[in-house]
């Protein structure tokens, strides 16, 4: 589906500037960011002291790639409230990441941050085509999790009619769609699929629903299962990316012209991008892990957070207007890649591979044993349903074409096993399409 490019720009002051004038107000916030941090927060300054670094050495942008990195490890280690900058009386929320190991990572908000947090998501979802007066139906849960508030209240502040339906009870979910005229459904990706299919079931015609736009976030959109919500559910699906550390959902997102990158927020947040291995800044356009700072972080500040995502930014100006940078959308993180008999494997990879075959569903798991001492790696794969046959042969020479492209292009052997449509377990959060059980 195609829209037209029509649609307003959030604040075009800042979103098409000119490069020097994005970069010179950051380089002014982050002069700000840095004496904040440094003069708020014991655990910078000790960070700051002990490279001999002053705020005041700040002289120019190139300057600020000589701090040192924040990491996932100090945010746990200063919990719950040990990097906040400001006294609690003047936080007025708190949000974290469900920690998977460990205590989870705290982060607090004043006023001030909740209105940036607001402009940040009003321009992402500005930028999927939400206008004021759309109907917006939320299917992530509330809770600590930031997607659920963030997009809520940059919703509202757009001037749409929030509906705060939260997570599960996928029915009720197509209920209100139909009853209340939804227009805008914010989910994650896999959840969305889950709605189309019972939405199915139940005899509901998306095509003639009101539904009219998809806001993904909380986990990774391929493209193909976007391709497939697209066409199945008759709406338009834009994806956007955030993280708790830095603020929630709300850094960057995708625009209705640019459709595999997403332009950040550079009002709110400076970003580099670093090579993995020498923490170097590289080149513009260069893959590497993106580094974040916000820019407008009272409560808690972060310098130079390692997000572990790995991207490519690029700084062209974008057919919608926007000058904003675009970053790819983050296909695989630094901690997901696998190591099979020797060899990085990352599971974007597969769905690279997948989505340019037909007959391949979205719907996958990667299975890593290693029974027999060398790693084993297997792909469960849904054959969609229009291409799924009783014929074995048939079968079998589709099993083993994805099975000769995939080792094409990991440069390792995968067992391939089909199964029939609809016999991957779907997920209501976060799709886990691997699944490594192998004993260490
Ligand atoms: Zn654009």
């Amino acid at each position: 589906m195609s829209q037209e490019n029509a649609n307003p720009i959030f604040d075009p002051a800042t979103e098409c500037a000119s490069r020097d004038e994005i970069r010179a107000r950051q380089f002014a916030r982050l002069k700000e960011q840095t004496a904040w941090a440094y003069e708020r927060v014991p655990w910078y300054r000790a960070q700051l002291d002990a490279i001999g670094f002053l705020p005041g050495d700040l002289k120019e942008l190139a300057d600020f790639s000589a701090l040192p990195f924040t990491d996932k490890g100090a945010l746990r280690d200063n919990y719950p409230y040990d990097l906040f900058a400001v006294p609690l009386d003047e936080v007025v929320r708190l949000h974290a990441s469900s920690g998977t190991t460990g205590k989870p990572i705290v982060v607090g908000y004043t006023q001030n941050d909740l209105e940036q947090w607001r402009r940040s998501i009003m321009a992402i979802i500005q930028m999927a085509g939400v206008v004021p007066g759309d109907r917006v139906q939320m299917a992530f849960g509330y809770g600590m999790f930031t997607g659920g508030f963030g997009l809520h209240y940059g919703a509202e502040g757009l001037g749409c009619m929030m509906i705060p339906a939260g997570s599960g009870n996928t029915e009720r979910h197509i209920m209100m769609i139909e009853d209340y005229g939804t227009t805008v459904l914010v989910a994650t990706p896999s959840y969305a699929m889950h709605i189309c299919e019972v939405g199915e079931h139940m005899g509901y015609d998306w095509e003639a629903s009101s539904l009219r736009v998809g806001l993904f976030g909380g986990e990774p959109c391929p493209p193909k299962l976007k391709e497939e919500i697209e066409t199945r559910m008759h709406v338009f699906c834009t994806d956007n990316y955030g993280l708790t550390e830095v603020m929630g959902p709300g850094v960057s997102g995708e625009c209705l012209v640019s459709r595999h990158q997403q332009h950040i927020v550079e009002e709110q947040f400076y970003w580099e991008v670093v090579d993995p291995d020498t923490l170097r800044p590289v080149p513009d356009g260069t893959p590497g892990e993106l580094v974040l700072t916000p820019l407008h972080k009272e409560a808690t500040p972060v310098l130079r957070y390692r997000t572990r995502d790995l991207t490519r930014v690029v700084t062209e100006p974008c057919g919608c207007g926007r000058t904003t940078a675009r970053m790819d959308k983050v296909r695989s993180r630094t901690d997901d890649m696998l190591i099979i008999r020797g060899t990085n494997v990352f599971p974007s990879q597969f769905e690279d591979v997948l989505h340019a075959i037909e007959g391949a569903s979205p719907h996958y798991r990667i299975v890593i044993d290693n029974e027999a001492g060398l790693d084993r790696l297997t792909l469960q794969l849904e054959v969609t349903s229009g291409f799924f046959t009783d014929s074995y042969a048939d079968m079998e020479a589709f099993r083993r074409q994805v099975a000769e492209r995939l080792h094409g292009t990991l440069q390792v052997g995968v067992e391939v096993r089909l199964v029939e449509p609809g016999r991957i377990e779907r997920s209501v959060g976060k799709t886990k399409h691997v699944d490594d059980r192998r004993v260490r």
